[in-house]
Parts: C-alpha cells; sequence; structure tokens
C-alpha cells in the first residue's frame, strides 16, 4: 500500500502514449493497482491512470464513491479495474459535462468535454479475465477521460469552451446552484 506523488502535466509521462501491459497477472501489475486505489481515494478522485502515479502502462481504475457523488448526476459505482482497455463502441450522440483532473492544478480546473454519451469497453480486469462493458453517465466520461491519459492526451485537450473554465470554488458553486 502506497500513495504515489500524482505526475503532472507538463511532465513527460502525462505526455507520452503508455505500453501495453504483457503479464497481466504478475506482481508488477497487482502493485500497480493497490498504489492507484490508494493514490485514488487519498486524493478524492473518481478515476486515475498508472501515468498519473508515473507509471506508462495501460492500466486504470475508477469508483464513484458515494460521498463525492453529487445529487442527480451519478449513483455510486464500485471499483473497477481496467487493464490494456479498448473502446469497442461509442454511441453517435454527445453530450457535455465538467471535467477535471488531478493532474492538471491539482483536481482544481474544470471544462466543459464534448464525450460520446454511451461506450462500450473491453479490457482485463485484476484476476486477467476478460470482460467488455457498455456504459454511459458519469462511468462513461470517467472512462474515456482515463483512456486518453493512457494516450498521452489531457482533457484541457478536448475543452469546448476555455471561456467556461471554472476554478474549484466556482465549480462547487455551480454545482450548488443545480
Ligand atoms: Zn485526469
Amino acid at each position: 500500500m502506497a500513495i504515489k506523488k500524482t505526475s503532472e502535466i507538463g511532465s513527460k509521462v502525462i505526455r507520452s502514449r503508455s505500453k501495453e501491459v504483457e503479464k497481466i497477472t504478475s506482481l508488477r501489475v497487482k502493485k500497480i493497482i493497490v498504489d492507484l486505489v490508494d493514490t485514488m481515494r487519498h486524493v478524492n478522485l473518481v478515476g486515475m491512470a498508472a501515468p498519473q502515479i508515473g507509471i506508462g502502462s495501460r492500466i486504470f481504475v475508477t469508483e464513484i464513491r458515494k460521498t463525492i457523488t453529487r445529487k442527480n448526476i451519478s449513483k455510486p459505482d464500485p471499483l473497477k479495474v481496467f487493464i490494456n482497455p479498448e473502446i469497442t463502441k461509442t454511441s453517435k450522440k454527445l453530450v457535455d459535462g465538467y471535467e477535471g483532473c488531478g493532474s492538471v492544478a491539482s483536481g482544481g480546473l474544470f471544462g466543459i468535454v464534448r464525450r460520446p454519451e454511451t461506450v462500450s469497453v473491453r479490457a482485463f480486469d485484476e484476476t486477467g479475465e476478460e470482460f467488455e462493458l457498455e456504459t454511459s453517465g458519469l462511468l462513461a466520461r470517467i472512462i474515456q477521460h482515463e483512456i486518453d491519459h493512457l494516450d498521452g492526451i489531457c482533457f484541457i485537450d478536448k475543452v469546448t469552451d476555455t471561456k467556461k473554465l471554472l476554478g474549484r470554488q466556482e465549480y462547487i458553486k455551480m454545482g450548488r446552484k443545480k
């Protein structure tokens, strides 16, 4: 168990394409997963990709915890591990939603990103089992955000309108108004 330092934009690992995992059930991969989960929970994020803890491997985790779920946005979703993920299908319908990122201003900057509403993703879990998941809403957004990380892409590259960027306090205020 270890809480790792979060890599920030500007670092090479955040801007590089991560490598496919070859030995999915290896001890090395198990350790990366534990560190990702510990760090994600510590910094209170809903998803975290290996490059964000300095490791260029195609692994990410997601967890929508009850305490950070805002009303009417999404229901909680248990911890999920994605190794060598691939998006196999996306909806034509696109939706706008605010995103932030632990690697951008310590999660203190939020901007609108337009993404497919529904995605299907195929990946391996921590036991080496392959699975396919179709999802929409917040989890679909998180999955796309994290896969972008594995390709060296950051949400700020995709922000639709920089004039609508929000700092943390303004983002929280906006949430209250809803
Ligand atoms: Zn991010």
